[in-house]
C-alpha cells in the first residue's frame, strides 16, 4: 500500500480530510449496520438535539506504525467502554463496545495510506463521536443519533523534545460536583474555552482545575490528568468523581507498578501539598506525558525540582516504558496493543 505524500515529521495537530470515515445511524430504537463512506460532510436538521442542547460526546485515540511495520492502536476497548459511559450519562444510545472496536479497526484499515510510518513521530488520530440528530425543542433526549469515526494524521506532539510547561491554578471550574466531569462530553470543553484562551493570553500553557466543591484539591487540566512523583519515587495521581478517567493515566499506573516496581497512590491530592512533589506531568493520548515545570497559584510559584529544561527522571522512565510498550519494543500486557494490519 502506497502512503500519502505527506511531510509526516512536520505535521501539526490540525484537521486534514482523510479518504474514509465510519458512519452508523440510530433510528426506531436500533443502530443500523453502519458503513465506511467518503462523505466528510454532515447535513442535519436545524433543530437537531446536538445543536439545541449539546447532546454529543466523543473519544480520542491513535493508530500508529510499530517498528516491525504493524499498524496498531492502544486499548480501543477502553475508549469504547468510556464512550458507553458517556452516552448513558447523556441519555444517548450506547454503540456496542465490540462494534465500536471493529469500526475503529475498519476505518483505520480503509485509511492505511494515512497512517504515518514508524519513526516519523506522527500518528493517525482517531475521533469517534456521537450526536443527537433528530429535532428537539422541548427539553428531552433526541430520538435519532449518528455515530461517526473520522481520522486525521497528526504530527509529533513535541517537536524538538518535551519542554516542561507552566500551569496556572484556574479561578473557574471545569466540572460541577455530581456533574459531568467524569464523561467525555463536548459541553465540558465548551465551558473550558474561556479559561484556556485567557491562560494563553497571560502566558500560561494550561489551567489546573480544582475540585469544584471545596477548591482545595487538585483535579486535572481541560484535557489531561495529572501525575506526580514524590521525593521517594512514588507515583501519585489525583482521585475524584469529577475527573475524566484517562486511559493513559490508568495505563501509567500499571506501568509504574508492574514494569518499574514503583509504589502507586490513587488518592485525593491537596493543592497545599504540591510543593512536596519532585516531579509533575500531564497525561493523555495526544502527548502521552507532558512534563510540568511550574504551577502558579495566584502569583505564588511552585517550581518542581526537575526544573524547566527537561522531563523529570522518573517521569521520563514512565514515558519511555509506556511508549516502548505502545511501539512494540517492550512486551505489552495482554490486550493492550490491538493489531489492525500486519503490513
Ligand atoms: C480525554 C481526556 C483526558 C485524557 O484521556 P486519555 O484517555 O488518556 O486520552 C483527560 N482529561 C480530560 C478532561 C479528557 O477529556
Amino acid at each position: 500500500m502506497e502512503k500519502k505524500d505527506i511531510d509526516w515529521s512536520n505535521l501539526g495537530f490540525g484537521y486534514q480530510v482523510a479518504d474514509y470515515r465510519f458512519v452508523a445511524n440510530y433510528k426506531d430504537g436500533k443502530w443500523d449496520d453502519g458503513e465506511i463512506t467518503t462523505e466528510a460532510t454532515v447535513t442535519l436538521s436545524e433543530c437537531a438535539g446536538v445543536f439545541q442542547y449539546a447532546q454529543t460526546c466523543f473519544e480520542g485515540l491513535k493508530a500508529y506504525t510499530t517498528e516491525d511495520g504493524k499498524i496498531v492502536c492502544f486499548r480501543p476497548d477502553l475508549n469504547a467502554q468510556r464512550m458507553a459511559d458517556s452516552c448513558e450519562r447523556l441519555k444517548m444510545p450506547v454503540f456496542p463496545v465490540d462494534r465500536f472496536v471493529k469500526a475503529v479497526e475498519e476505518v483505520v484499515k480503509a485509511n492505511a495510506a494515512w497512517v504515518p510510518p514508524f519513526g516519523s513521530g506522527a500518528t493517525l488520530y482517531i475521533r469517534p463521536y456521537m450526536m443527537g440528530t433528530s429535532p428537539v425543542i422541548g427539553v428531552k433526549p433526541a430520538e435519532e443519533y449518528q455515530f461517526r469515526i473520522f481520522v486525521t494524521p497528526v504530527g509529533p506532539y513535541f517537536k524538538g523534545g518535551a519542554k516542561p510547561i507552566t500551569i496556572r491554578v484556574s479561578d473557574y471550574d471545569r466540572a460541577a460536583p455530581h456533574g459531568t466531569g467524569h464523561i467525555k462530553a463536548g459541553l465540558n470543553y465548551a465551558m473550558s474555552l474561556y479559561q484556556i484562551v485567557d491562560a494563553h493570553e497571560k502566558g500560561f500553557d494550561e489551567n489546573m482545575y480544582l475540585d469544584p466543591a471545596t477548591r482545595t484539591k487538585v483535579e486535572e487540566t481541560g484535557g489531561a490528568n495529572f501525575i506526580f512523583i514524590t521525593k521517594d519515587g512514588k507515583l501519585v495521581t489525583p482521585k475524584s468523581d469529577s475527573i475524566l478517567p484517562s486511559i493513559t493515566r490508568r495505563s501509567l499506573m500499571v506501568v509504574a507498578e508492574k514494569y518499574l516496581g514503583m509504589e502507586v497512590e490513587h488518592r485525593e491530592v491537596l493543592l497545599s501539598e504540591l510543593s512536596d512533589f519532585a516531579e509533575c506531568g500531564l497525561c493523555g493520548t495526544a502527548a502521552v506525558i507532558s512534563p510540568v515545570g511550574k504551577i502558579v497559584d495566584h502569583g505564588k510559584e511552585i517550581c518542581f525540582p526537575s526544573g524547566m529544561d527537561d522531563m523529570g527522571p522518573v517521569t521520563k522512565k514512565l514515558y519511555e516504558t509506556l511508549t516502548g510498550i505502545q511501539m512494540g519494543k517492550l512486551e505489552a500486557p495482554e490486550g493492550w496493543v490491538d493489531v489492525i494490519m500486519e503490513e
